[in-house]
């Protein structure tokens, strides 16, 4: 165990090795990473279970990839009467959908309003702008319609300033939104930020109340369950390893054996690969990583997050948090160095940093799951939907913020499957540019990002 200037891991009732503090976690002072589960905190009240299913000979629409943007689409196509299998290469639920912080936004956009206006023009940007919002919108009635029950709540996010010069950017952007979508909000100065979160880390920020949060393992849990009841099946270690076309069919090669299908929808956001190549040059997968902390006194956790909200930063490399719903628990999240599945605590702990550099109040706080996941980046920010050149029906590229745009996405690019005009968006027409070198792209990831967070860190 613990030896030199390490500090001991607690032994718990039973015997075990107690979880990590946040300090030791952030000081690099872990000695075991036993008492730390590197399975998504999610998957405790959602576990990951692979039935396996014989694959069907034909259905009308083979979805590739089991996250919200496959499930969605799903969904729809079965309330629209049409045969669907979802092929999933882990678990179903294995990628990002079950990953994530479960915050959901109102903007949705990566840009300043302004910044959108001068790369699409306004009337474009205008359109992405209003139905960025309609998407929040739009998942908390399917999870109504649905009766999904996910803690989806309409919390509203507080975002802090971590300069003072953003603060009156984001004043000014949130006027923007607001006249533009229709997205209330208000803003916070610093000397009332107390109102919102027990932090002197930052110089006042916005409150955004329509903004939402949700428990992700339960929203997809929920949205297996219904796909289950309309007769679609979801199969689990069943990787989609080559597709081809053979007049207006296609086949689907997977381990489990072939599968003919009318159409394919392609929904594998940050775990695209080359089996579409024409995806996979437009996709440069990022890891993302979260950890929780165990139950912190009622005291503390009122005086550090007194709203309840969900909250997140103005940094470019962004840090984000929230309480678990229903318990005492920080999840805070970030991005993580080197792709996904790591089961070092090495690889998470910055994100302990930046909490403590937060909240130093939780240093004593147990870590008891830490996780990642991949986030599907494209190269103009902007989630694309469409078909490619082999008429396969592609959904994804939401670049780190894909609750409500997959569910969102997997339900129009549905109804697009089907002819329907309510599948139109505003996305349509955009042209989806893959990376210059994407290999470069890939490895360059990290050193991108150490370039943002020293820009952070200084005032470049
Ligand atoms: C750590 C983390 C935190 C995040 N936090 C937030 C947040 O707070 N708010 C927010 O809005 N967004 C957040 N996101 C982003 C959001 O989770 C994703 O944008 C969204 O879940 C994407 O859904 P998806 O269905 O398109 O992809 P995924 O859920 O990633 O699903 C894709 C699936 O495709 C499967 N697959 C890949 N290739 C094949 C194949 N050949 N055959 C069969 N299956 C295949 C994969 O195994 C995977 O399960 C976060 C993401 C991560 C990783």
């Amino acid at each position: 165990m613990a030896s030199g200037s390490e500090i001991d891991l607690k032994v718990t009732k039973d015997g075990g090795l107690a979880a990590p503090t946040a300090e030791q976690l952030a000081n690099g002072r872990v000695t075991s990473s036993e008492g730390l589960s590197f399975k998504p905190y999610w998957w405790d009240a959602a576990p990951r279970t692979a039935e396996s299913h014989p694959l069907p000979a034909n259905a009308d629409v083979v979805v590739v990839g089991s996250g919200f943007t496959g499930l969605s689409a799903a969904l729809t196509l079965l309330h629209h009467g049409r045969s669907v299998v979802v092929l999933e290469r882990g678990v179903p639920g294995f990628g990002a959908s079950t990953r994530n912080g479960g915050q959901i936004g109102s903007g949705n956009q990566k840009f300043r309003v302004k910044r959108l206006i001068a790369l699409r023009g306004r009337k474009k940007a205008e359109a992405m702008l209003r139905e960025g919002a309609r998407m929040l919108d739009d998942i908390a009635q399917l999870i109504d319609v649905e009766k999904i029950d996910c803690h989806f709540a309409r919390c509203g996010r507080f975002r802090a300033a971590i300069r003072p010069e953003h603060y009156d950017a984001m004043a000014r952007d949130m006027e923007d939104l607001r006249q533009i979508a229709g997205v209330e909000s208000f803003m916070v100065p610093k000397a009332e930020q107390h109102t919102e979160i027990g932090s002197d880390a930052f110089f006042g920020g916005s409150v955004l109340p329509g903004d939402a949060s949700l428990h992700p393992g339960l929203y997809h849990a929920g949205l297996m369950r219904r796909i289950g009841e309309a007769g679609g099946l979801v199969i689990g270690n069943a990787a989609a390893q080559d597709i081809s076309r053979d007049g207006g069919r296609f086949t689907v090669t997977t381990p489990l054996g072939k599968i003919a299908a009318g159409e394919v929808i392609i929904a594998t956001n940050g775990y695209t690969d080359r089996l579409v190549p024409e995806l996979g040059r437009r996709i440069v997968p990022i890891g993302s990583g979260l950890i929780a902390t165990g139950e912190i006194p009622e005291e503390t956790f009122a005086r550090l997050m007194p709203k309840g909200r969900v909250y997140g930063n103005t940094n470019r490399v962004f840090y984000y948090f929230r309480a678990a719903p229903g318990e005492r628990r920080v999840i805070w999240g970030g991005r993580v160095g080197r792709g996904a599945g790591n089961t070092s605590e090495r690889a998470f702990r910055h994100l302990a940093r930046d909490m403590l550099h937060v909240f130093p109040d939780l240093a004593s706080a147990p870590i008891t799951h830490a996780w990642d996941g991949m986030i599907g980046y494209t190269y103009d920010e902007v989630p694309h939907l469409g078909r490619t050149g082999a008429g396969l029906y592609y959904a994804l590229g939401y670049c780190g913020t894909g609750v409500s745009r997959a569910t969102y996405f997997g339900n129009k690019i549905a109804l697009k499957v089907i002819g329907k005009s309510e599948g139109r968006t505003a996305f349509d027409d955009l042209a989806f540019p893959s990376f210059p070198v994407h290999a470069i792209a890939k490895r360059a990831v990290p050193v991108v990002e150490t370039w943002y967070r020293f820009r952070d860190a200084t005032k470049l």
